[in-house]
């Protein structure tokens, strides 16, 4: 068992690692960088060390400052959370050739499933059903354009080590296909240093539909149903649910078991996310991500399970605390991911608070890192709070989510809080009738300046 484990991150997810350690009766040691010096996760954690000055890659992605301070303070686990190393293959090794335990996935496993190329080969040969394009990268504007006419178009040119909507670019037909290879290469050049590419049908109206997985690393796993997290702008999601409206307790059964079993068949450990579009009743596999996700508090909340105290159980060798027959959906959930950013065209606002006051009452968890008098730093993601509902049905989540939004307070800085008030008068929200290019047809129509 640990004793100690160090939090690799910040902001809401690093409070929300922390509050799980400690129901174990684990001892936390929170990182920071000097803007950070007065955040929530250094005042929570029963520890802190300083790990460089405000720019990431000099603290929250600097792997020896890290290591230093598990070998300072004695810790014997780092729990990465999501973004900055939580996908660094690299920074897995090092943490195992330092005798210390990546909670989280092996190596191998991030290695595989981070570059989309390998994975989508590993996910089709595991039986997972894929998107239909090329069969791995395509080398040359020639391959591309021939690929578009096989394909049909529209088709999309994604690249290999492509995240957080960057490097994809859709061709609608042959004529854009040399702009679209030629920019999604340099985009996955410049932005993840691989210019490689592969192409894939456009799906014109699908939603986004994602499994959570979870396995012990002896080759048994669950699945927890799926989020649906078709609203987004620019790729990004903005409200997720659970379960998905449109999805049929046979459909989350089948698919639900085809991601089990595959990554039961890989010893895949901890908790993961396959990604698929889902269109016409079709599911179709785009990514996996092995961490945990933003949106997992909406699993979280229908299953009755802590997926963070699962991760360091598993981490610490134990067996999942539930098996599939154990898991059962109840009410239904729902996200909003509040940011520091000013309507309508989403610019960032950092700066300080003076007032904030979270919301509370039956069925309702705010995630976040904020507090009266803070300043947020503007080195980071504008994430400044996630807004989590838990109903007997849907109707009654968005209700809920209704009142909560309400009763938040957050004065200083401007918030998207307005645009989740909008949302919910509308009827596509309220039916949950919309795909992945609702939010941002609407924000065109909605929001213009
Ligand atoms: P990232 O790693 O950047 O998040 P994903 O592969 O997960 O990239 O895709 C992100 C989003 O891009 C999807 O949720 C969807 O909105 C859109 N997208 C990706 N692939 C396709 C496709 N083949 N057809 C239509 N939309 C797509």
């Amino acid at each position: 068992m640990f004793d100690k484990i160090l939090v690799a991150n910040r902001g809401e997810i690093a409070l929300r690692v922390i509050r799980a350690a400690r129901e174990m009766g684990i001892q936390t040691v929170a990182v920071h960088s000097t803007a950070d010096a007065d955040a929530m996760h250094v005042r929570m954690a029963d520890e802190s060390v300083c790990i460089g000055p405000p720019p990431s890659t000099e603290s929250y992605l600097s792997i020896p400052s890290i290591i230093a301070a598990c070998e300072v303070t004695g810790a014997q686990a780092i729990h990465p959370g999501y973004g900055f190393l939580s996908e660094n293959a690299n920074f897995v090794q090092i943490v195992e050739d330092h005798d210390l335990t990546f909670i989280g996935p092996t190596a191998e496993h991030i290695r595989v499933m981070g570059d989309k190329i390998t994975a989508k080969d590993t996910m089709k040969a595991l039986g997972v059903p894929c998107v239909p394009g090329s069969e791995g990268g395509v080398a040359s504007l020639d391959e591309a354009k021939k690929l578009g006419e096989e394909i049909g178009y529209p088709v999309i040119i994604k690249a290999t080590a492509g995240g957080g909507g960057r490097g994809m670019k859709v061709a609608r037909n042959a004529s854009e296909m040399e702009s679209a290879y030629m920019t999604a290469r340099s985009e996955g050049k410049a932005a993840f240093g691989n210019p490689d590419v592969y192409i894939e049908k456009y799906l014109s109206t699908p939603r986004h539909i994602e499994i959570q997985v979870f396995g012990d690393g002896k080759g048994r796993a669950v699945h927890l149903g799926e989020r649906d997290c078709s609203l987004q702008r620019r790729h990004q999601k903005v409200f997720e649910e659970a379960p998905g409206p449109c999805i049929t307790e046979e459909e989350r059964a089948r698919i639900g078991k085809v991601c089990a079993d595959a990554v039961a068949k890989i010893d895949y450990a901890g908790a993961g996310t396959i990604e698929f579009l889902y269109e016409n009743g079709e599911f179709f596999f785009i990514e996996m991500n092995t961490r945990l996700q933003v949106e997992h508090p909406v699993t979280e909340a229908i299953f009755g399970v802590d997926l963070v105290q699962e991760q360091i159980r598993v981490a610490e060798g134990l067996p999942m605390s539930f098996t599939q027959d154990d898991l059962k959906i109840i009410g239904h959930a729902i996200e909003v991911r509040i940011t520091a950013e000013k309507l309508p065209d989403f610019a960032p606002r950092p700066g300080r608070i003076t007032q904030f006051h979270a919301p509370g009452g039956l069925g309702v968890r705010m995630d976040s890192a904020l507090y009266d008098g803070y300043s947020i730093p503007p080195y980071y993601d504008s994430l400044i709070a996630k807004l989590i509902v838990h109903g007997q049905d849907r109707r009654g989540a968005l209700t809920r989510l209704n009142r909560a939004l309400g009763e938040l307070i957050v004065d200083g800085i401007d918030t998207t809080v307005p645009l989740f008030h909008a949302l919910l008068q509308e009827e596509a929200i309220q039916t949950g009738n919309y795909n992945i290019h609702w939010l941002e047809h609407w924000l065109e129509t909605n929001l213009q300046a």
